[in-house]
């Protein structure tokens, strides 16, 4: 469906590329010297149940196509190692993935591959080849299958999840809202709440029929081979905490640990970050460095420009599928360019 508020920015974006609006604007705010981070974590065929953290692998490779014949692409790696004064003609761009899904092999691999794209994942190791999943996914699971729960079951789950969230389940329709209503919930207690949360779901998250066949994480076999070609991985912790709610000991268990991690695993040195949801301050920066990573992602969103920004704070822009596409389908040269523009202010 085609709002009002999407042709809108579909018409801006034609306007701003087409008529060389964009080379002036870069030049005249001096935005040579930028990269544009994108950052991506689901590449999906079929719909899952946060819109805002999928992008339909056909836009995505409408996207690559695109990016791929109007700029360069670089990796997360070239840009720690990047001499930050050389000007360039025009903005570069850096593809990112966070979490490390399952579907980040199966569906945008193949897409980079064919293309010889680099990009960078960032791994929870803790999720990787492992029966956990990440508590979004846990609550989803559970929520969309409470009906199939045993009585005592549902009282546990009424008690650590509904109870404890203040949330009536059946005042809330449908199962995607609910959940949703949940997860936002979820992301204002603290990471000690959350882990109980998900230590005493996810024994009955397990017990659903089906779910062991349909993994929804990176295993390492996985990691290795696209190790070797073109795809770079870097940090995202152990266990996904939010960063600015855990002891410092914590902290630097989990840089150190997920570093490890990957690198036994790669055989090659792990020097890129993101910080998981986001959560980060600069306390944190000297430990990064001190564990050996070189840069670190946010979420926040903008160009980077390494003479303004700290190349521990990187912003980067997050591309959905609504974001760059106005069917689901296909990928929107226009919405692109209205993301771009929005988004270097
Ligand atoms: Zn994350």
């Amino acid at each position: 469906m085609t709002t009002y508020r999407q042709r809108l920015k579909q018409t801006f974006g034609y306007l701003f590329s087409g008529l060389s609006f964009d080379t002036v604007y870069y030049s005249r705010r001096n935005l040579h010297y930028g990269y544009v981070i994108l950052s991506f974590h689901k590449i999906v065929t079929e719909p899952y149940f946060r819109p805002q953290m999928t992008l339909a692998r056909d836009v995505f490779a409408g996207l690559l196509d695109y990016l791929h014949s109007r700029y360069e692409i670089l990796s997360l790696e070239q840009l720690a190692e990047h001499d930050v004064d050389t000007p360039h003609d025009a903005i570069k761009i850096v593809l990112t993935f966070d979490d490390g899904y399952r579907d980040n092999y199966t569906n945008a691999y193949p897409e980079l591959k064919i293309r010889r794209l680099p990009a960078t994942i960032f791994l929870s190791t803790g999720y990787i080849g492992s029966q956990r999943i990440l508590w979004w996914d846990l609550i989803d699971g559970i929520v969309r299958n409470y009906t199939s729960f045993s009585l005592a079951d549902r009282a546990i789950i009424d008690a650590f999840i509904f109870n404890l969230l203040k949330v009536q389940r059946a005042e809330i329709r449908p199962v995607n809202n609910l959940t949703n209503v949940l997860v936002n919930k979820i992301k204002t207690i603290s990471t000690h709440d959350r882990t109980i949360i998900e230590e005493q779901v996810l024994p009955l998250y397990h017990s659903i029929k089906n779910t062991h066949g349909n993994r929804l994480m990176l295993d390492w076999s996985e990691v290795v081979e696209m190790s070797g070609d073109m795809i770079n991985f870097g940090g995202h912790t152990v266990n996904h905490p939010n960063l600015d709610d855990i002891s410092t000991a914590t902290l630097e268990y989990e840089l150190m640990q997920c570093k490890q991690a990957i690198e036994n695993k790669i055989a090659r040195p792990v020097t890129t970050f993101a910080y998981p949801s986001g959560r980060h301050s600069a306390t944190m920066y000297p430990l990064l460095h001190k564990h050996g990573y070189r840069l670190a992602c946010t979420t926040n969103s903008g160009l980077y420009q390494p003479s303004k920004e700290n190349i521990y704070c990187i912003p980067r822009i997050d591309i959905t599928t609504q974001s760059v596409s106005v069917d689901g389908v296909n990928f929107s040269p226009a919405l692109w360019n209205y993301q771009l523009f929005k988004n270097i202010q």
